[in-house]
């Protein structure tokens, strides 16, 4: 693991640089909402680059008829942490499921289409940059992972 002073926003922009073209292509709409302010973190950039190229293949194939992604950013002054919000409007999440899917193969797709790891690698990558998951979801109402993670404070 290496640790550099990245800027979650530059992440999310090259992440979503690799992946435009490929939405395009399922019919997904993109639109984003980035934080004015940088947000900076200590941590591992091609780790964190891995954890929203899942979660954003998740979505697109949440959505094998197309529909629309908002990926949004922001800095909460409160608990001082960097957010981002990965929203789509594709088959969503069934409650009951909900406490498995970051589970090691946990997946509910067919043989040959989905290993199961892809959220258990998010999982890894925000814990070891000491930050938390949560997911907003209703099957048949799209999905939303909203990521937070420690900022570095201006002192350190
Ligand atoms: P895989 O994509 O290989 O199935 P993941 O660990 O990436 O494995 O995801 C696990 C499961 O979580 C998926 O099989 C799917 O049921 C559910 N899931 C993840 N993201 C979404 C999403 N955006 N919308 C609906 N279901 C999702
Ligand atoms: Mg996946």
């Amino acid at each position: 693991l290496e640790h550099q002073h990245i800027d979650l926003n530059e992440v999310l922009h090259a992440v979503l640089t690799l992946t435009r073209h490929k939405l395009e292509l399922g019919n997904i709409t993109l639109t984003t909402d980035l934080s004015p302010v940088p947000l900076m973190l200590e941590g591992d950039i091609n780790q964190l680059q891995q954890c929203f190229l899942n979660l954003i293949f998740n979505a697109s194939e949440a959505m094998p008829e197309g529909g629309r992604l908002a990926v949004r950013t922001w800095l909460d002054p409160k608990s001082d942490t960097a957010c981002v919000e990965i929203r789509d409007t594709g088959y969503g999440i069934p409650e009951k499921i909900q406490d498995n899917l970051f589970d090691p193969f946990f997946t509910t797709k067919d043989v040959g289409q989905g290993t199961g790891l892809g959220l258990s690698i998010v999982h890894g990558v925000v814990k070891t940059h000491k930050g938390t998951v949560k997911i907003d979801s209703r099957e048949g109402k799209g999905a939303a992972f909203i990521l937070s993670f420690p900022v570095i404070s201006p002192a350190a």
